[in-house]
């Protein structure tokens, strides 16, 4: 599947993707952008502070982005959580590569350190704790083409001239037709060692791709411009992490979401291996 993201262009470096366009604000610096260009959502009080959901998803839809949203939580919190006892380095170097917190390379360190942080933010985020600038908008209207080819969800962002910062992410009829409740799968999965340590149970899933997509949002979660470099797919991250190391994982986003569901799983299940990709 490719998750697509979009950076604007007013802090895009190297986007693969170039759509939607530059966003150029048509308002007044004083005036509240939801009531101009946010028109037609509705604010979501028990998601992120200030987000907004498209009043054209429908009651179904904005129910399946809640799950999402409360399943992500508790990835984001499993990855950044301190459970006395395990080995959360041993998952972050499956994931983001051996070299991930080795000491004596500056470069190596400085990654780690981006990891690290990232993964910080994140934690603030869940807890509720944004920026006075920052606003989220879940939208289900595919307005800007995100949504071609096998995309389930794509994210981009529009910085407004006062400074106020829209996270936005699209999703896709696919998230919502093709991508299971992880609660689900591991009700069904949970039992049965073999199937418990094989993420590829467990990836297409709503929570993972919600968390995978806001580990794109820049400034607020990824200090870099988080891309896609691996094609989709544990097995492809996995792959980059043995690869490529820290030098390309800590600016691909579904390492941080894989790492995340790992940590997850194997708390859940209190299994004594990580789960791994189909052949490893
Ligand atoms: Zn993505």
């Amino acid at each position: 599947m490719t998750h697509m993201l979009v950076l604007m262009a007013l802090f895009c470096l190297s986007c693969a993707t170039a759509h939607p366009p530059v966003y150029t604000p048509a308002i007044a610096e004083r005036q509240v952008p939801s009531n101009t260009y946010l028109r037609g959502f509705q604010q979501a009080s028990d998601l992120f502070p200030r987000t907004l959901i498209q009043d054209r998803c429908s009651d179904k839809q904005k129910e399946t982005l809640r799950t999402a949203w409360k399943g992500a939580k508790k990835l984001a919190e499993a990855q950044t959580s301190t459970v006395t006892g395990y080995d959360y380095d041993a998952v972050h170097r499956a994931w983001f590569g051996d070299d991930w917190n080795v000491k004596g390379d500056p470069e190596v360190e400085r990654r780690t350190q981006i990891i690290t942080d990232n993964m910080a933010r994140l934690t603030k985020l869940f807890r509720g704790e944004v920026g006075d600038h920052d606003n989220f908008v879940f939208w289900c209207e595919d307005k800007y083409g995100n949504c071609e080819g096998e995309a389930w969800a794509a994210s981009f962002e529009h910085t407004l001239e006062h400074g106020a910062l829209y996270q936005s992410t699209v999703f896709c009829p696919e998230f919502f037709e093709e991508e299971d409740v992880l609660e689900e799968d591991v009700e069904m999965f949970g039992g049965h060692p073999d199937d418990e340590t094989r993420i590829d149970h467990f990836q297409d899933t709503t929570a993972v791709t919600m968390l995978h997509e806001i580990y794109h949002y820049q400034f607020v979660v990824s200090d870099n411009p988080t891309l896609d470099i691996a094609e989709y797919g544990a097995g492809f991250d996995y792959q980059l992490a043995r690869e490529k190391g820290t030098e390309e994982t800590y600016l691909n986003a579904n390492s941080y979401a894989m790492d995340a569901l790992v940590i997850y799983l194997q708390q859940t299940f209190q299994s004594s291996t990580p789960a791994l990709p189909p052949g490893y």
